[in-house]
């Protein structure tokens, strides 16, 4: 049992062994009881078996093992949010004094936790345009204790040479957000990366109906980080919660081979289409990153597509009120297709300028597929570009 369809609905759920339950018992026990005190002071001392919920759950365990096998890591945390993933991630590898490399194109909540939370902390960043791998190695310092990229990035979709920034990041530990291209996609530990994080609110849960977050990687750096985010910052993830996560996992690679299709084809009508003035998708060769994206994802290039509408923000907030079918939302990698206009939700405390620097027009769309029919996708932004 290697393949990962396979993996996804069998990994990690064995039946329950008292009852042959074919699905995982969710755990809702905070405690567990102790034989005696040998066995009490054991399970503290050592970790080993059940103490108390915060720390380890068996629910919880199930995911992460299922996570682990789907991303071929040795070991998984998986936490309260992927926000509570990233933050555990950076926090168990860094120390006032430490320097960090991040991607100038993160998630926004990524960004703020550097600006507001690190750097009060002492923790200098640099910010650089990953897509040249040779800026890591250029900002580098002896300081440098991690590398913390992400790609396809939000919302520009600018993709990392993942191998190339390993070999330019030196001795730091390199993390990844691999949440828009998911481990059926991608699978960064195969590239070099120490740790991957993805929010699994996104297209592991994949039906919006759950916030959670996950880090993969080897063992050692994964209980550092299950240390200081779970056990200590207590951000854990609650049994129910994670079966929600896992029930929606087993269907990741078939939800991805839909979505990942659909994507493509939409990307290359809205590149023909006369209202779309550009599409930033890893799979249309008109991309700068689509080589080294065809060389490190596999099976597609994701769910997700960003397109600028030609005449600017009000052309763009026009299409974006016209659509039908498409649910004007933030969040992604739902089986519902979900839009999003970063000029006036996410991106709209930043001045025009900025957004420009970013490579953020003001008609920028970006559109997470979901698995609802192509032509009444298709339909639904052709009649909403005509409105524009
Ligand atoms: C959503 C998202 C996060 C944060 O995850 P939450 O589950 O919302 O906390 C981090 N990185 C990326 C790329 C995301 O899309």
């Amino acid at each position: 049992m290697t393949r990962f369809d396979t993996l996804a609905v069998h990994a990690g759920d064995d039946p329950d062994p008292q009852t042959g339950a074919l699905e995982p018992p969710i755990v809702l026990s905070s405690a567990y009881a102790f034989e005696d005190a040998e066995d009490a002071a054991t399970r503290f001392r050592e970790g080993v078996g059940h103490v108390y919920s915060r720390w380890r759950n068996p629910t919880v365990e199930a995911l992460e093992r299922k996570l682990a096998a789907l991303e071929g890591a040795e070991a998984a945390v998986a936490l309260a949010s992927g926000m509570a993933a990233v933050h555990a991630a950076l926090v168990s590898c860094v120390s006032a004094g430490d320097h960090v490399i991040a991607s100038r194109s993160l998630y926004a909540e990524s960004v703020r936790l550097f600006e507001e939370l690190l750097r009060r902390f002492g923790v200098e960043v640099t910010y650089v345009d990953a897509t040249r791998p040779e800026a890591i190695a250029e900002a580098r310092r002896p300081s440098t204790k991690v590398v913390y990229l992400e790609t396809p990035s939000n919302p520009t979709l600018a993709i990392t040479d993942l191998a190339a920034a390993r070999a330019a990041a030196g001795d730091a530990t390199v993390i990844v957000d691999s949440t828009f291209a998911t481990p059926y996609h991608q699978r960064p530990l195969e590239l070099g990366a120490d740790l991957v994080v993805h929010s699994a609110t996104k297209f592991l849960c994949g039906h919006g109906d759950a916030v959670g977050g996950v880090v993969l990687g080897a063992t050692e750096p994964v209980e550092a980080a299950r240390r200081v985010g779970v056990r200590t910052a207590g951000a854990a993830l609650s049994p129910v919660t994670a079966m929600l996560i896992g029930r929606g996992a087993r269907t990741l690679g078939l939800r991805m081979r839909r979505a990942s299709a659909t994507a493509l084809e939409l990307a290359v009508r809205l590149d023909a289409h006369p209202a779309v003035e550009r599409v930033l998708y890893p799979g249309l060769s008109s991309h700068p990153g689509h080589a080294v994206a065809a060389r490190q994802m596999r099976s597609g290039f994701g769910a997700l597509v960003a397109f600028e509408v030609e005449g600017g923000l009000a052309a763009g907030a026009r299409c974006y009120d016209g659509l039908e079918v498409i649910t004007r939302a933030v969040s992604l990698g739902d089986v519902r297709s979900l839009i999003t206009h970063a000029a006036s939700t996410t991106h709209a405390s930043l001045s025009p300028a900025r957004r420009a620097e970013a490579g953020i027009g003001e008609g920028l769309l970006r559109l997470s597929v979901g698995i609802e029919d192509v032509e009444d996708l298709w339909a639904d932004l052709d009649h909403a570009l005509a409105t524009r």
